[in-house]
Parts: C-alpha cells; sequence; structure tokens
C-alpha cells in the first residue's frame, strides 16, 4: 500500500531535552491539524527538523529521538547552527519572507545564505528519497523548501509530488527582483501540482514561469517536455468544529471553571456595560500592520471622542523570529506605540490599549475571541489569516463584527465582514463606527453566512482536496505516456 509522505521546516512534534531524556510533545500548529486525516498514523510519514541542532543533540540520546518521533510517525532531518542561520533565519526569512509579502526593502540578496539554502534542500530532499516507496505520494510544504520538488524528482522522476505555499507569491514585478528567480521557479516544477491559498498567487506564479522560463502555460497547466505540472487555488480551512465546539464549552462554564482572564474580561464588561472591546491577534510580524493598527486606533480616537471610555483595545502579540533586526525593531515600536498612546490617553478607569506580548494557551484565546465585540485584523500582507476565520467560528450566537484587511488572503472568502485597506485610516475610522453601531441582527447575518462556508471548508477538506487534485493528475500523467 502506497504511503503519504509529507515534508516541511519543523516537524509537528516539540521535542526537549530534560534531565537527559527526551521528551516529545505533538504541537497544535495550524498545520500539525490540518494534515491530521492525512497524517494518519501506519500511512503517512512526516519528514522534518525537529527543533533541536546537531550541537544540541548528545550522541546518546540519537536513538531515543528516533524513536520517540517514530512513534508519532515522523523522521528528522538534522540540522547545524550554521544551517538554521543561513536557511531558516537567513535565506527563508530574510530574503523570501520580506520579498513575497511585497517588504522589498527588507530583502537581503545574500549568497552564502542562498547557497546553505540549496544545501539544506538537498538535505531534505535526499531524505525522501531514502525513505519513499515507487507508489508514494510526497506533499512539500511551504516557502523554506521551494527546490525539494524538483530535488526529489531528479532521484525519483517516478514519484508523485505535491507543493503547497502557505505565503502570497508576489505579482512577476516582484519576484523578478531575486537573484535566483529561475532556480526557485525550475525548484517547484518538479512537482505534480502546485497549490496556492488564492487565485491570485497562482496568477502571479503563471506569470512568473511564463515570463522567465519562457514555458507553454494552458489555464492552470504548465507543459513541459514530459510532464504536466497542474497549479491550482486551495484556499486554506480551519478545524471549525474544534472552535465551535470550545466556544460552546466556555459559554457553559459553571464559575469555578472560569479562567483568571475570562474573570478579568467579565469584571470589565460589568463595571462599564455599554463598552466594547476591540480585539487584534497576530504573530509579531511587520506583515500584520500591528503598528500602523495602533495608530489607526489613536486617530479613530481624535475622529469619534466621544467612544473614549467606551472602547478597548486588546492587542495579543505573539513574539515570533525575535534574532531578525527588523522584529527587534517592530517590538520597539510598538512597545513605545502603546506606552505613549496609553500615557496620553488613560484616565483613572480607563486604559484605552491593553497588550501581550506572549502566545496564550488555546483555552485563552477562546476566552479572547468570544469576549470581544470587534475583531480587527489588519495585515498589510497575509497568505491566509486563519485568526480572522477563528474569531467567526466562536461566535456560537452570531453577534460580533470581523473587520479584515483586503490584503489577507482570507478575505476572498470572507466577504461578509467590514473589508479595509490598512492604509486607508478614514475608512478604518468608519469601519469601527460602523462596527459599533451595527444591528445585532446584520452582525448575525454577516456571520451566519461566513460560518456556513468556513464550516464547509474546513482543514480537513482542504487537505483532502489537495491530495485528490494530486491522485488524479498523477493519474492523467499516467495515462499520457
Ligand atoms: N495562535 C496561537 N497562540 C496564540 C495566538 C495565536 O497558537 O497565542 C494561533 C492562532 O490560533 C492561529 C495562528 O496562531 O491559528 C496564526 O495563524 P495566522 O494564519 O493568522 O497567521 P500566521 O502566524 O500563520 O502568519
Amino acid at each position: 500500500m502506497s504511503k503519504t509522505i509529507i515534508i516541511s521546516n519543523r516537524l509537528p512534534v516539540q521535542l526537549q531535552i530534560k534531565e537527559g531524556s527526551i521528551e516529545a510533545t505533538p504541537s497544535v500548529g495550524g498545520l500539525a491539524t490540518g494534515m491530521k486525516s492525512v497524517h494518519s498514523d501506519g500511512e503517512s510519514l512526516w519528514i522534518g527538523w525537529s527543533g533541536l541542532t546537531l550541537e544540541e543533540i548528545p550522541d546518546s540520546l540519537d536513538a531515543d529521538i528516533d524513536q520517540a518521533l517514530a512513534r508519532h510517525g515522523c523522521s528528522r532531518v538534522d540540522l547545524s547552527k550554521n544551517e538554521v542561520d543561513g536557511f531558516y533565519y537567513g535565506f527563508s526569512n530574510r530574503t523570501i519572507w520580506p520579498l513575497f509579502h511585497y517588504f522589498m526593502e527588507y530583502s537581503e540578496f545574500e549568497l552564502s545564505n542562498w547557497t546553505v539554502y540549496e544545501a539544506v534542500n538537498r538535505k531534505f530532499a535526499d531524505a525522501i528519497a531514502a525513505a519513499a516507496a515507487d507508489d508514494d505520494v510526497i506533499w512539500v510544504h511551504d516557502y523554506q523548501l521551494m527546490l525539494v520538488p524538483q530535488m526529489v524528482r531528479e532521484q525519483r522522476p517516478g514519484l508523485s509530488i505535491g507543493f503547497f505555499l502557505h505565503i502570497p507569491f508576489p505579482s512577476y514585478e516582484i519576484f523578478r527582483t531575486m537573484p535566483w528567480r529561475r532556480e526557485v521557479l525550475r525548484g517547484l516544477l518538479g512537482s505534480d501540482l502546485i497549490g496556492f491559498h488564492t487565485y491570485d498567487y497562482e496568477r502571479h506564479f503563471l506569470s512568473s514561469v511564463r515570463r522567465l522560463l519562457g514555458l507553454e502555460v494552458s489555464f492552470n497547466e504548465i507543459h513541459l517536455e514530459d510532464r504536466v505540472v497542474k497549479v491550482d487555488s486551495f484556499p486554506m480551512g480551519i478545524d471549525y468544529k474544534k472552535f465551535n465546539e470550545a466556544a460552546a464549552r466556555h459559554r457553559d462554564m459553571k464559575p469555578g471553571e472560569i479562567s483568571d482572564l475570562q474573570n478579568r474580561l467579565d469584571t470589565h464588561k460589568a463595571s462599564t456595560p455599554d463598552a466594547k472591546f476591540f480585539l487584534s491577534i497576530d504573530r509579531l510580524d511587520y506583515t500584520k500592520g500591528i503598528a500602523r493598527r495602533i495608530k489607526a486606533f489613536e486617530y479613530f480616537l481624535e475622529k469619534y471622542p466621544e467612544y473614549k471610555e467606551k472602547v478597548r483595545l486588546i492587542i495579543l502579540a505573539v513574539p515570533s523570529r525575535s534574532k531578525v533586526p527588523q522584529y527587534q525593531r517592530l517590538k520597539r515600536e510598538i512597545d513605545e506605540l502603546v506606552g505613549r498612546i496609553n500615557g496620553e490617553l488613560s484616565t483613572v478607569s480607563w486604559t484605552p490599549i491593553w497588550y501581550f506580548y506572549r502566545s496564550l494557551p488555546f483555552d485563552n484565546l477562546i476566552d479572547l475571541y468570544t469576549s470581544c465585540d470587534i475583531a480587527w485584523l489588519t495585515p498589510i500582507r497575509d497568505g491566509m489569516n486563519l485568526v480572522a476565520k477563528e474569531y467567526i467560528a466562536t461566535r456560537t450566537d452570531q453577534t460580533g463584527v470581523l473587520i479584515l484587511s483586503e490584503m489577507a488572503g482570507s478575505a476572498n472568502e470572507m466577504n461578509e465582514a467590514l473589508l479595509i485597506n490598512p492604509n486607508n485610516f478614514e475608512q478604518i475610522a468608519e469601519s469601527l463606527h460602523q462596527a459599533l453601531n451595527m444591528p445585532e441582527e446584520e452582525q448575525k447575518r454577516r456571520n451566519a453566512a461566513m460560518q456556513k462556508r468556513l464550516e464547509r471548508y474546513n482543514v480537513e477538506k482542504w487537505a483532502n482536496d489537495f491530495m485528490n487534485s494530486l491522485l488524479t493528475q498523477r493519474q492523467q500523467d499516467y495515462s499520457m505516456v
């Protein structure tokens, strides 16, 4: 029986060395949840980096780590500290990430990082080639591994290979600025199927293939000499049931079960019943537009001073890539903005911004989603934005308003949200005002439509659609031979 091999930069398991022995805990991130239906033990293998560098792994634990990972259906690619620096912090996060999110001025084009990126991609490809049987299906994930499909194809031409990009694919004009643009495209074209979140990213990719490689593209197929590569969009969903049911459980909690955070939120609501909470949740990343959102909040309060003491902005910024200088600068900027605005506007009974710089456990996330009247998410560029979908899934009584940037991939599927341009403060202020005054009936009508869609196109459907499309593509390739 054929198995599926999933490949991502990080394995869906956290390893920790504790008192000389190894502890492995499954992680709960979006990709791990999404792949649950595909990664059913026994029929699949997940290959990736364990999160520990070669220097951190004592020889004595090698076998234990392999066994611990095998119990979770995983196998590791080991990386040295130098490799992590060049491949992950370097090329992935300082070249591809900013460039593909249209932050051209942040993109560094360092040959030494590219060389390490290539070498590490080869390590992953070799691990796949060694583990794959002839009829296995390979699913490679994301921008850290764009060269892997072609590197595997060269060693094992008969394998069925799919690739999914979880971030935007930029327009040709942006993509062409990268010195290694053709190498990246050729790497991706080792796949039988290439998936994107949206039709726009797909279009950008096809246009780069046509213009940079001069290949024949008809509709969504690229014709190579010996194969056809299919390109399609698969908007990633969420585990709708998990969020919806957790929210329902929170609604019915008895006093002893309620978290401290929820009690605090409830106390504030009780003391000012007509006050509203705005919610902003993101990784602390320059693509998310957090600093601009804080400035827009200040602008809103200047324009509508009657809302002072009536609205609070809760910001949850999850620490991310804190070794990269742009992230450190952004952190300082946000700290300063929050400090200044709170310093200037706070009263004895009102702090306009509550700012948390940490990640919160799942149940606290649900507390925030269910307690906040308005989710306000304004990324400057975002491949998808799952937080927007999670917020809507938790609104079990269907109240609540989502204000979402039209630059997020999820805006394509969430037309009933109030869609804004994150650079237009005037429009944002109007949307906040509209959200605060939206009749409950209208909130319910908008959310009901979005909930229906999110429930149907959940993450399991996303994974199955991709796999089915990959299998069909493979059969078509066979029939052409
Ligand atoms: N999230 C989390 N812990 C937190 C805050 C958020 O695990 O403290 C999760 C959130 O539930 C969502 C993910 O992080 O699933 C963020 O995904 P999104 O697509 O919005 O943005 P990304 O960080 O992938 O760019």
